[in-house]
């Protein structure tokens, strides 16, 4: 028995055979040409079969993982289609006279190598994209010596990396797994592996594929990121118990996938899930939340060492909207502040933090690191479909200015001819009484609300949240707090708007009926209890 340990992309327990995918592809040889023109000729007809063969990879991935994750095979067909990239390869043809094929690998190994060399862990990413693409060209310039790889029974997928293409054009039904010794969490294989539901795991490193063959028994546990090779009996016992324990849950929630959330006499509401950052997206997906209602922004700030730069953040909103395919994505603006405290902010000990320098408070002092933010989240709202929700409001006079400085943001982005969404929701988190109370003039201000029960608790009945002392006092179900968020619903659908609950509260079985009859629109809970929560509707009869 032999252990691995990686970084886990997808969660499960898989076992079975391992399969080990060789891809050093077609071997390239320096080969001396005596006519260019025959050997450019050679190459635009192998550039023509790999857009072809592109074109129909798009349209099995629109199947598979849906059109935003699909159009990364759009972006490998302008790739194949950027002058820099082609040029370089003629030149190369022209000017050392060699082959195609040589023509291609070199200015492959030296694009991919400028993107590695990127400080931003996106534009890193696309290194991957570049080798797929090249090796593609390649296999076409030599049709009689490509592999394809065909799967025929189910086993474990093993590589050292896989690209994008490779993994949307293996046979999902047949695959149990994806373990590769390198890889990043933000390549878009990653990205596809969490939707295509499959466990995952990247990073091995290279020494275990040395230790690996074809046919060898092993374990993957995505969640722990950890690859068993021939497991004993014991661990292989284990990881059985494990796995069916894993498929029983599941299969006991599945009934409900893909069901509406509807009350017994026709109600409906939306059931959306919160999460703290883009690796929680798999679980998501896994249990069919609608969509992402509340997107805690500052763990990007609370896992870093400095301000995430706006590239850093973009590289995240994008792929969780990519990930997410075309489902509403409501991301928080920075909530720093109080118990959220990153050293680098060097803010200033306060003797009330919950009520001090909070939120949006320290984004309208700090408008630096708050365009940052707006900036990397309206060039993310291109790749999907962005809501964008500020917490800590209290008045009218600081939401105007929040929206001022989006609108600055948005010109700015727009003079600079970045393509940005014309239908960008901007709402606000109702987690103030002030809010609450007020809540009729700020309505017609925004597209939404979200109720951030927490606070709202915390600041309703003046119980500190962190404060086990006053667990007591902070009675969830209190008619005030309850009142508030009637209030605050009766105030938003008045003005045409619609109203959700993020905080802990909306996943309360006990008060799902009481939210249904003020008319919450959409209830955003942690990912496993979005199908707890759609039974718990479907058992209801309002009227
Ligand atoms: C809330 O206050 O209910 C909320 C969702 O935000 P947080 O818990 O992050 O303060
Ligand atoms: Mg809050």
């Amino acid at each position: 028995m032999k252990k691995f340990k990686g970084k886990g992309v997808y969660g499960g327990v898989a076992i079975g055979k391992l399969r080990v995918i060789n891809r050093t592809g077609v071997e390239v040889r320096r080969i001396r040409i005596d006519d260019i023109q025959a050997e450019k000729k050679r190459l635009e007809n192998a550039r023509l079969e790999a857009a072809k063969q592109l074109e129909e990879i798009y349209s099995k991935a629109l199947v598979s993982v849906g059109e935003a994750n699909a159009r990364i095979f759009e972006i490998h067909l302008m790739m194949l289609e950027d002058e820099d990239y082609n040029e370089s390869i003629e030149n190369i043809i022209e000017t050392q006279w060699t082959n195609a094929e040589y023509a291609v690998a070199v200015t492959s190994d030296n694009f991919a190598q400028m993107f590695s060399s990127m400080d931003d862990s996106y534009m890193q990413a696309r290194a991957s994209d570049v080798k797929d693409i090249s090796n593609r060209i390649i296999e076409c310039l030599n049709p009689d010596e490509k592999s394809e790889e065909s799967l025929t029974e189910k086993v474990i997928i093993c590589a050292d990396d896989l690209a994008p293409s490779e993994t949307v054009s293996l046979d999902k039904d047949n695959v149990l797994a994806f373990v590769t010794a390198n890889g990043s969490s933000n390549s878009h294989t990653a990205i596809l592996a969490r939707n295509m539901n499959i466990p995952a795991i990247i990073g091995l490193g290279e020494e275990f594929l040395a230790e690996i063959s074809d046919g060898m028994t092993a374990v993957v546990d995505g969640m722990a990121g950890e690859l068993i090779i021939e497991p004993d009996t014991d661990t292989m016992t284990k990881m059985q118990l494990r796995q069916s324990e894993e498929a029983d849950k599941r299969e006991l929630l599945q009934r409900l996938r893909g069901k509406e959330n509807v009350t017994l006499d026709g109600t409906r509401i939306k059931l959306y899930a919160n999460i703290g950052s883009a690796d929680n997206v798999g679980a998501v997906l896994l249990n069919d939340a609608e969509g992402i209602g509340l997107f805690r922004s500052e763990f990007i700030y609370l896992e870093n060492d400095d301000f995430p730069t706006e590239e850093q953040q973009f590289s995240v909103y994008k792929k969780v909207l990519e990930s997410m395919a075309g489902k509403k994505v409501i991301i928080r603006t920075l909530d720093i502040g109080a118990d959220k405290q990153a050293p680098y902010f060097n803010l200033r000990r306060e003797e009330n933090p919950a009520l001090g320098l909070r939120a949006v408070r320290l984004c309208l002092k700090r408008p630096d690191i708050f365009k940052t933010q707006l900036r990397a989240l309206y060039r993310a709202s291109a790749f999907g479909n962005l809501g964008i929700m500020f917490p800590m409001i209290t008045g009218k006079p600081e939401l105007e200015r929040i929206l001022a400085i989006c609108s600055e943001v948005e010109k700015e982005l727009q003079s600079e001819g970045i393509q940005i969404s014309r239908k960008i929701e901007k709402g606000i988190m109702i987690e103030t009484p002030a809010a609450a109370v007020i809540s009729d003039m700020l309505a017609p201000m925004v597209d939404f609300f979200s109720v951030g029960t927490n606070d709202l608790i915390q600041y309703t009945l003046a119980c500190d949240r962190q404060n086990a002392d006053v667990e007591d006092y902070c009675d969830s179900h209190h008619e005030a707090v309850l009142r508030l968020i009637k209030f605050a619903a009766d105030n938003a659908h008045s003005s045409g708007k619609w109203i959700g609950i993020c905080g802990e509260l909306a996943a309360d079985t006990q008060l799902t009926e009481r939210f249904l009859q003020m008319g919450i629109d959409e209830l955003s809970v942690s990912p496993h209890f979005v199908l707890p929560l759609r039974e718990k509707i479907r058992s209801i009869r309002l009227k």
